[in-house]
């Protein structure tokens, strides 16, 4: 990598300034983005299945124009146990803006199940007389009148009724406390061009979505948790062609990348699975987390009070795409002001 090459927006700070002094005083910097031909990850010994360890590339030799060679640690952490994240993404437009954001949510097997028993109590609450795996939580139905009038499912449900029922599954989220919330999101202005626009979009939702990816699994990882990634089906298939081909190709590709050691902690982390919605109470949770997210910064935007501020769903890992090119991170209760254009 020649050292002005701009690295991928999305890469955490901690990796994308990895570098180190050489004895000639020369800064080196690992070359995160050259591919290699074998693979990174951990290398299982023939005719085991892993359970007895692998082997883990523990440092990567650089060498200086000086010819000295500088090893960098890879610092990867041993695994311990699967992690599982759902995804979801809601979009809105506001004026000359259109806001994108995807939520992930997730925890170890224990978490999981405990919100997602409590999510099917508040669905019995506000719905009684029906079994609540047999409907989904859709909030585009759920929170619109005429859409709720629509369905012979909720059409005896008031406004009142609902946002009791929001803030209740935004509270399963913020009491868990081994729950893992990391959201994504950008207000990217709109072209005149309604084809340059097309492309303008796809680059930021590819962009955004990898940085999501990116942090959660540099951050889980960190604590030897591995993520297995699961994301809404139908939204990609019918809207978004391009992101179910691309989480593949990237993840798959991106093995070959030291950036990817870095990110991943020496782990593999498999492709994320696409999943019907509604399919796993998770998917239904991050469904209302993502949709809350668009709409309270669409309200903020517009300098109103949203119904359902964020805090009420706690701590969540905010990315937001501050330009096409920078991202900017902050763990927060709500979403920073910084964050969202006047
Ligand atoms: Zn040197």
């Amino acid at each position: 990598m020649t050292p002005l090459q701009k690295l991928p927006p999305f890469l955490p700070k901690v990796i994308a300034d990895i570098k180190a002094r050489c004895a000639c005083n020369r800064v080196v910097r690992p070359d995160l983005w050259v591919f290699h031909e074998e693979p990174f990850g951990p290398i299982i010994p023939n005719g085991q299945d892993g359970s007895k360890g692998a082997w883990v590339q523990q440092t990567i030799k650089v060498t200086c124009k000086c010819e000295r060679e500088i090893s960098f640690n890879l610092n990867p952490v041993t695994p311990k146990y699967p992690f599982f994240l759902y995804g979801d993404e809601a979009n809105r437009i506001s004026g000359q803006y259109a806001i994108d954001c995807y939520s992930l949510l997730g925890g170890t097997s224990g978490p999981i199940k405990d919100m997602s028993a409590e999510l099917m109590e508040e669905k019995k609450r506000l719905l009684p007389d029906l079994d609540p795996s047999k409907w989904i939580v859709h909030c585009t139905k759920l929170l619109n009148g005429r859409e709720r009038q629509k369905s012979p499912i909720f059409e005896n449900l008031s406004r009142e009724d609902v946002q009791t029922f929001i803030e209740r599954c935004a509270a399963i989220i913020k009491t868990n406390k081994y729950a893992f919330v990391a959201a994504v999101f950008g207000f990217r202005k709109k072209h005149s061009d309604p084809k340059q626009d097309g492309i303008s979009e796809k680059q930021a939702r590819e962009t955004m979505h990898t940085a999501l990816l990116s942090q959660s699994i540099f951050q889980l990882t960190a604590q030897g948790l591995i993520p297995r990634i699961y994301l809404d089906a139908t939204k990609p298939v019918r809207n978004l062609p391009h992101i179910e081909g691309w989480s593949r190709d990237t993840f798959l590709g991106s093995r070959h990348y030291l950036a990817y050691e870095y990110l991943s902690h020496g782990n593999n982390i498999a492709a994320p699975e696409f999943l019907k919605p509604g399919s796993h109470s998770l998917s239904e949770l991050v469904d209302i987390h993502a949709f809350h997210l668009a709409r309270s910064l669409l309200k903020r935007h517009n300098k109103e009070q949203p119904e359902v501020p964020m805090n009420k769903f706690g701590p969540c890992t905010y990315i937001a795409m501050v330009r096409g090119d920078y991202i900017d991170v902050q763990q927060a209760d709500e979403v920073p002001a910084r964050f969202i254009p006047l």
